[in-house]
């Protein structure tokens, strides 16, 4: 459209290539110049102010034209997917090629802690998640880690800039689901929780050490809680697991947010104690575990008098590699589908 008024031709000029620019199109109806414009049919002579009128009118128009059509061009641009895992508007056949849906599977990880998930509610335990990012009153000192102990370095983990941490361990979640369960315990009802999840470690890798594993943890907490509950529930949790009888042996250890603390070792069920390639001598060092510090209770609220709880914590990956003979910890991160496939 041309404008024979010079004035409302610059103005439209500066107006349309605004709105070319504008996110919401429609704001240059907002523009100040547009208004100057109305403003000035007021001041002119009554002779002039019909045609100014008319061509103004006739500018405000254009430009709402011009904001509707754009409006309507963005919504007729084809659906964008953000699921999928390409372009859509690429070409099919220049598409990746992708695995059919049903090729899928979970990761045997993942299989095994429902099945270790299973085991504990069938015991009366709840299951928790745990968190991949920490702080380090959870990780440390709710676990009575003193500060600059030099028991924290036996958790070499990474750290953000800002000082949150990749849990070390499943114990980070020690102080939430006690504390949080206090009224539970003071009701008379024992708290009794399973957390399996990922956890991080600044390891050298090598067959037996990854970076990122699982770890399964057990906490419990109530009345006269003793060593022997301890080392009862670890054998049916495991027994289950394994789908066999083991013997269990336990030799004195150190963990700050313990004590007493044990290393806990079963029978080798490939072997039965004989020994064997997979265990050496019979035995199979699988967790660790003790009755909980009552310096963690007290952190957590709870009276270290009147109550007391055990916790373990060991390795899933561990667990999963006992079971299926499996020699190196690196197969269940790698992404090799050969060995991966053996567990659909
Ligand atoms: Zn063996």
């Amino acid at each position: 459209m041309s404008y024979k008024i010079a004035e409302i031709a610059n103005a439209a000029e500066v107006l349309k290539k605004r709105l070319a620019k504008l996110e919401n199109r429609a704001d240059v109806l907002k523009a100040i110049e547009l208004r100057a414009l109305y403003e000035e049919i007021k001041t002119l002579p009554p002779e002039k102010r019909a045609a100014f009128g008319k061509e103004v009118n006739l500018l405000k128009q254009e430009l709402q034209e011009l904001a509707e059509s754009s409006k309507q061009k963005e919504v007729s641009k084809d659906p964008i997917d953000v699921t999928a895992p390409f372009d859509v508007n690429v070409p099919t056949d220049k598409r990746p090629q992708l695995l059919a849906s049903d090729k899928g599977s979970k990761h045997p990880i993942m299989k095994e802690i429902e099945i270790l998930s299973d085991i504990a509610q069938r015991m009366g335990m709840e299951v928790v998640e745990s968190r991949h990012l920490d702080d380090d009153w959870h990780m440390f000192t709710s676990l009575n880690f003193p500060k600059d102990h030099p028991a924290r370095d036996d958790y070499d983990t990474f750290m953000t800039m800002e000082g949150f941490i990749a849990p070390a361990h499943t114990s980070t979640m020690q102080n939430r689901i006690i504390s949080a369960r206090k009224k539970q315990l003071e009701a008379g009802e024992p708290i009794s929780v399973l957390v399996p999840d990922r956890v991080f470690r600044n390891e050298d890798l090598d067959a037996r050490h990854e970076h990122t594993f699982h770890q399964h943890e057990g906490v419990y907490v109530g009345k006269d809680v003793h060593v022997g509950q301890l080392l009862a529930t670890l054998k049916t949790f495991l027994q289950e697991y394994f789908g066999k009888e083991l013997e269990i042996k336990t030799q004195p250890f150190y963990f700050p947010f313990t004590e007493p603390s044990f290393e806990f070792a079963v029978s080798c069920p490939f072997c039965d104690k004989a020994g064997c390639k997979v265990c050496g001598e019979g035995w199979m060092e699988i967790l660790g575990c003790g009755l909980i510090h009552p310096n963690v209770l007290r952190m957590a609220g709870v009276d270290p008098t009147l109550y007391t709880g055990f916790a373990w914590g060991g390795g899933v990956e561990r667990l999963v590699m006992v079971k299926y003979n499996i020699d190196d910890v690196r197969y269940f991160m790698s992404g090799k589908l050969d060995f991966l496939r053996q567990f659909v």
